[in-house]
């Protein structure tokens, strides 16, 4: 995606080998018509899969979720929580994930109530590094008795194997970006409109 790659070109900072930053239009500041811009051309890919539930991560995953299921009609987006509260439900799906940024095992929390059983689910996330979210989700989805429809990312991280493995399971995968490596500091990326 031709916007996203001019932002990543523009405002991100490769780190040591591993880490893209894009903090100042995706994980912190957001910028809003990109945000947009993502959602549409991930709605454009999933539509004829006619998903019926957004499913994301707190709390950068949220804002392209929300963008992509307005654009497939207003559907609604469950976001996963990554902690416990006093004032969740008893029944809540979980699953674990070691998180690649913070280098913790995050338990993935979403309440059965909001993914109905036989649900069609869009997953949609800002990176696919080595694809633990993703699965955690995936486990989630399985729980529900829900219906994969397929996973939307905005950056996939080529060089790690998470986009690989989902692939070799047949998933339908879409990435908007693939970043194929860090160059002294400089964001390399894939042409793969
Ligand atoms: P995975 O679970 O696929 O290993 O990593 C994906 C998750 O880790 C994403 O939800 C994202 O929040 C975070 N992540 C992984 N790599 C990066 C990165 O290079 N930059 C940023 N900003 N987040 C990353």
């Amino acid at each position: 995606m031709k916007e996203l790659r001019e932002a990543i070109r523009r405002e991100g900072k490769g780190i040591g080998q591993h880490i893209v930053k894009v903090d100042m239009f995706l994980n912190h500041r957001l910028d809003t018509r990109l945000m947009f811009d993502m959602g549409r051309d991930l709605a454009d890919h999933f539509r004829k899969d006619v998903p019926d539930i957004v499913l994301t991560v707190e709390a950068s995953g949220i804002a392209i979720a929300l963008a992509t299921a307005h654009r497939l009609g207003d559907i609604p987006v469950v976001f996963a929580k990554k902690s416990q509260a006093s004032n969740q439900s008893e029944d809540m799906l979980t699953a674990m994930a070691h998180s690649f940024t913070h280098g913790n095992d995050n338990c993935l929390r979403v309440d059965r109530h909001y993914l109905p059983k036989g649900s069609r689910v869009l997953i949609v996330d800002d990176f696919l590094a080595n694809g633990q979210a993703t699965e955690a989700l995936m486990s989630i989805v399985r729980q529900a008795e829900c219906e994969l429809v397929g996973i939307g990312i905005a950056v996939e991280k080529g060089f790690q194997d998470g986009g690989k493995i989902l692939r070799e399971k047949g998933i339908n995968l879409k990435s908007l970006v693939i970043v194929t490596g860090i160059e002294d500091g400089k964001i390399c990326m894939a042409d793969n409109d």
